[in-house]
């Protein structure tokens, strides 16, 4: 098969990557070794934002800044060219009192997010945790599981080829040049690869001697879901770190734990038990409610926090976007921009005449 771009990895970040380059006129194709997205993706909360901004570097907030208006607009066209509604929602978040009011009030007046006094007759959230609460009205959320389907429908509808169940063999190279890959399902004879496998970047070593294992490691988070019957959230609730957030079907998810296990996806008692109490102590009512489920997820943490995106510098060809810790659906959409621009500039430079 000849394509001109093979993605490895059909997570969030490898579909809006395919999404971007198939929009630049490219002919792509994205295999996964498993299920498309139902890695660290599925596990997401969805919420388009970093939780606590001020921690992380100014690049990590540009990726960040645009996530909200491009979901908008990439949810009307799945909706309407698919069908598939992502759950796109601005429902603001509430900041409940805790150590981090004041620094979200600093950081939401310098970086010009509108916000305003919470309402206070909030009867589901506990008495004691309502006053000085802080509400940013314009902060959003979707549904990960539903953008997934949105996005491998309209790849599929557009001539996108995607292969689930297969792993990458080899990589196909000529004269320190990526020509493809090779998996089960042949040659995938292409003008550029992009690695885009999460928490499992470091086995773009295992495919050439000459590649360094990107530095990327796994972090586990959990979460649990309420049946959330009876209780409406206005807004997607934080304190202390922890979420609750509403999904459309009125559950309630509860996240999350950061553990650095490994490659160790289980589910365990005490992160549920962690899980409920803090959820309780938000909304008492809980307390009363059946958890629906608990998973997990390994999100792709790189040592210095920064996610990788760009060329790998010792293969031509050859590309990364990967690393994008605990908010991968946030920085998606500008993470894809950014590299499809890269390798387009390289199809381009390496002088590519149908490209050109
Ligand atoms: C509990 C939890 C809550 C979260 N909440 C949020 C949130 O509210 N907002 C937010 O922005 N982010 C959130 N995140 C983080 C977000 O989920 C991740 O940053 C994001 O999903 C990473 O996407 P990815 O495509 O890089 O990785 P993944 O979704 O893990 O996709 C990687 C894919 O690559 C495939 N793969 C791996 N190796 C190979 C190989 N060798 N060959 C072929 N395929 C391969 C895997 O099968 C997988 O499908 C949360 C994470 C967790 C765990």
């Amino acid at each position: 098969m000849k394509t001109d771009i093979c993605i490895i990895g059909g997570g969030v970040i490898g579909l809006y990557s395919a999404y971007a380059l198939h929009s630049r006129g490219l002919k792509v194709a994205v295999i996964d070794r498993g299920e498309f997205g139902m890695q660290c993706t599925a596990a997401a909360g969805g919420i388009l934002s970093p939780l606590l901004p001020w921690d992380y570097s100014k690049n990590i907030n540009d990726l960040c800044r645009h996530a909200s208006p491009l979901y908008k607009k990439l949810g009307k066209q799945l909706l309407s060219q698919t069908g598939i509604d992502i759950e796109y929602e601005i429902n603001g978040l509430m900041v409940i009192a805790d150590e981090y009011v004041d620094t979200h009030k600093i950081w939401c007046r310098n970086n010009k997010i509108l916000t305003e006094s919470a309402n206070h007759s909030d009867k589901q959230i506990s008495s004691q945790l309502i006053e000085n609460s802080l509400l940013l009205p314009e902060l959003s959320q979707l549904n990960p599981r539903r953008l997934v389907e949105g996005l491998c429908q309209y790849l599929l509808d557009h001539g996108v080829v995607l292969y689930k169940q297969t792993e990458v063999d080899s990589l196909l190279q000529q004269q320190g040049q990526v020509t493809g890959i090779e998996c089960r399902h042949g040659e995938i004879n292409a003008k550029a690869v992009l690695w885009a496998t999460g928490a499992w970047a470091v086995e773009l070593a295992l495919l050439g001697n000459q590649i360094k294992a990107p530095e990327v490691r796994p972090i586990r988070g959990q979460a649990i879901a309420f049946d959330g019957q009876g209780i409406n959230l206005d807004h997607i609730l934080i304190h202390k770190g922890h979420y609750l957030l509403q999904r459309r079907d009125g559950s309630i998810l509860a996240g999350s734990t950061l553990e650095d296990v490994g490659y160790n996806n289980d589910v365990t008692e005490p992160a549920k038990n962690d899980l409920l109490e803090r959820s309780i102590s938000i909304i008492p009512k809980l307390k009363h409610q059946k958890i629906l489920r608990q998973w997990s997820g390994l999100r792709p943490a790189s040592i210095n926090k920064e996610p990788l995106i760009g060329a790998v510098d010792t293969i031509a060809g050859l590309f990364i976007n990967s690393g994008h810790h605990r908010y991968g659906i946030t920085m998606a959409p500008s993470s894809a921009e950014r590299v499809a621009d890269q390798i387009m500039h390289y199809l381009i430079t390496a002088d590519n005449p149908e490209v050109v």
